[in-house]
């Protein structure tokens, strides 16, 4: 298993409880992540997971042990950045297995794979697939078995043994924990079943896992906001989809500091009787029947995968370590809160 901490921009802390659970490595799309992880001292083997762009390659080779490829003339950089830094680059390729976001078509897998053989600086350590991302394509045991019968056909065409073939991500694990032959598949790449403990497919609990270890932490700004006619209140038409209640509630109107440039507001999960009214860049509005609420009230909300990824990466939001002495502290040192803290 190799575990991805993109989503918590490479926090080097969750990085290593990931490894302290058990993972083989680190998986990362961004390189600036893979910049934070080595600064901290990760020293695990970390791949780069999105293919990578032409103008970073030098520090690809100097970063990452491996890099997921689907571009020959990203591979000839790389081996070319390798050979000057006196290493051989490990390349995956990724084979477009119906998701259709990035991916080799797999009949020219054969052919690539070899044209990686064949030039120096690199070598072919393996295949991988993507599922469940752009086109919500299920890994399904049929995709499964392509792809351990693509893996056999590279070695024929191509000659090496290829030592992971990596299945994809958190969309597996159903078919993981299910399947009865696993075939060539010896990897996969998990990052929101480890964070927050759910399949991205059903969005089911998986059994066991804790569900609840991100909390955004945020703190009321105005509490009885006027209350407003729906027809007052939408302008713009093209806002009112972003309204998931009615104005004509009865709730009191709550206002948050934290808005679309923090997170995805659609991917938190609102307290028992509260419900979203909409979202600016910096105002997040809800109705509650939550009468304690008072300006400087913090609220604890959980966040999916997409609100914890734009949370993390936010410069406003504050990221603080339970049990974390070192790290930053949710209280600055005149005793007053921060405005925002991910707990
Ligand atoms: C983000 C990503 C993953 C991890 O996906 P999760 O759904 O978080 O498990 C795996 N592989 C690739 C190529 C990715 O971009």
């Amino acid at each position: 298993m190799t575990a991805v901490s993109k989503a918590v921009c490479g926090h080097p802390a969750v990085a290593r409880a990931m490894l302290g659970g058990g993972a083989a490595g680190l998986a990362e799309a961004r390189l600036s992540n893979v910049k934070r992880l080595r600064q901290a001292g990760v020293t695990c083997p970390i791949t780069l997971i999105r293919t990578p762009m032409l103008s970073e390659v030098g520090d690809v080779v100097q970063l990452c042990d491996a890099s997921y490829n689907t571009e020959i003339s990203v591979i000839a950089g790389l081996a070319a950045a390798a050979l000057l830094q006196n290493k051989v680059h490990d390349i995956f390729l990724m084979v477009e297995m119906g998701d259709r976001r990035e991916g080799i078509v797999p009949q020219e897998l054969g052919h690539i794979g070899q044209h990686v053989m064949d030039t120096p600086g690199v070598t072919l350590k393996g295949i991988g697939a993507n599922f469940a991302c752009l086109s919500g394509i299920a890994p399904t045991a049929a995709k499964m078995q392509a792809l351990t019968a693509l893996a056999n056909d590279v070695e024929g065409q191509c000659g090496p043994f290829l030592q992971t073939v990596s299945g994809g991500n958190s969309a597996n694990l159903d078919w993981a924990f299910g399947a009865r032959t696993t075939g060539r598949i010896n990897d996969l790449r998990l990052g929101e079943a480890i964070l927050l403990g759910v399949d991205p497919i059903s969005g089911d609990q998986i059994g066991g896992l804790m569900q609840g270890a991100f909390t955004l932490v945020v703190e009321v700004i105005e509490v009885d906001a006027k209350y407003v006619r729906r027809s007052e209140s939408c302008t713009d038409p093209k806002m009112a989809r972003i309204r998931h209640i009615t104005d004509t509630s009865e709730a009191r109107r709550i206002i948050l500091a934290i808005g679309h440039q923090d997170t995805d507001a659609a991917g938190l999960s609102m307290p028992v009787g509260a419900t979203v009214c909409g979202t600016t860049s910096d105002h997040l509005i809800i109705g509650t029947e939550d009468t304690a609420l008072c300006v400087g009230s913090e609220l604890r909300l959980q966040m999916n995968y997409s609100a914890l990824m734009r949370a993390m990466a936010a410069p406003d939001v504050q990221t603080s370590l339970r049990h974390d002495r070192q790290g930053p502290r949710a209280h600055d040192a005149n005793g007053s809160n921060k405005h925002l803290a991910l707990v």
